[in-house]
């Protein structure tokens, strides 16, 4: 495949990873999906280690040109990991999207890395995931 897809293992992004897909164009894709999504590559030692690990094994044997990183809001990987997001989420999540697509290209030179935000949005008909956005 040509894209590689990371995001957060979290279920209820099914739906918003689907129209992400579609809004990109992207018939299939690899995943690497785990808690936090690019949470691990920030992450010290072994854990980033692993990641990155991980991505090494998808380019080799899967051809991947192209990783789209996806965060979203009202993770509890996150706020586990950071013991609370409190407000300034989206900062947070954007800074970690940044310092993970530098880590990657700065890795991967061949690849081109995009980075997405799934916003969580409470509103009078209830709460749900946004699109995604982009991330520069
Ligand atoms: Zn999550």
């Amino acid at each position: 495949m040509e894209h590689l897809i990371i995001a957060c293992s979290d279920g209820r992004l099914a739906e918003p990873l689907k129209r992400l897909r579609a809004t990109l164009g992207i018939d299939g894709a690899d995943h690497l999906l785990v808690p936090g999504g690019p949470l691990l590559f920030v992450r010290p030692g072994m854990e980033r280690r692993v990641a990155m690990g991980c991505i090494t094994m998808q380019i080799d044997t899967g051809g991947v040109r192209k990783v789209v990183l996806v965060s979203h809001q009202d993770c509890r990987a996150y706020e586990r990991a950071l013991g609370g997001l409190g407000f300034d989420q989206r900062e947070i999540l954007a800074r970690d999207l940044r310092r993970v697509r530098a880590l990657v290209e700065n890795a991967f030179p061949a690849l081109d890395v995009h980075c997405y935000l799934i916003p969580w949005r409470e509103n009078d008909g209830g709460a749900a995931f946004g699109d995604a956005e982009p991330v520069d």
